[in-house]
């Protein structure tokens, strides 16, 4: 591998993100429930109303960000460059527009850049949080960002 890219490993104990629409609260709730004994394996997140409904429901502690029109996406979209969120289960509501559009998008994209599982329908977190990888280390490569700067720097002068 060239240092075009960095290794990084997403560790046994995931840090999971959870957000779900308003139409999509319900079933996120109860996948939540379902999963509880998987789910307090690991560390939680979510969006502000997402996240106290989930622990109201369920009791998992699950750190809340801001409600996603106020920024929550991207408080967690922030997390995910720091590499302090690494995977992300997203209800999001094919049916219904959203104020913070641009937001979610932003969020779509960064986890596609720095190669987060991200689920954002029941049957792909099912599939996901069923994975063997669930209790393993998995690395992955990730862009080299501080090689980038250097050559955009370097480049652009
Ligand atoms: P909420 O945010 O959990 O605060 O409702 C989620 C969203 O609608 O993006």
């Amino acid at each position: 591998m060239n240092d075009d890219f960095i290794t990084m490993t997403i560790g046994k104990q995931k840090n999971i993100a959870l957000i779900a629409h308003d139409g999509k609260k319900a079933e996120m709730v109860g996948w939540c429930e379902a999963n509880k004994e998987i789910l307090k394996g690991h560390f939680l997140s979510g969006t502000g109303t997402t996240a106290r409904m989930i622990t109201e429901a369920t009791g998992l502690p699950v750190r809340g960000y801001n409600s996603g029109p106020l920024g929550g996406d991207q408080q967690i979209g922030a997390k995910i460059v720091e590499g302090k969120i690494d995977f992300v289960v997203f209800f999001s509501d094919p049916f219904a527009a959203q104020p913070h559009d641009p937001d979610v998008k932003a969020l779509l994209r960064i986890a596609q850049v720095y190669d987060i599982p991200m689920a954002n329908n029941k049957a792909t977190a099912d599939f996901l949080l069923h994975s063997s990888l669930m209790e393993e280390e998995y690395d992955h490569n990730i862009i080299n960002f501080n090689k980038k700067i250097k050559e955009r720097a370097e480049n652009l002068k």
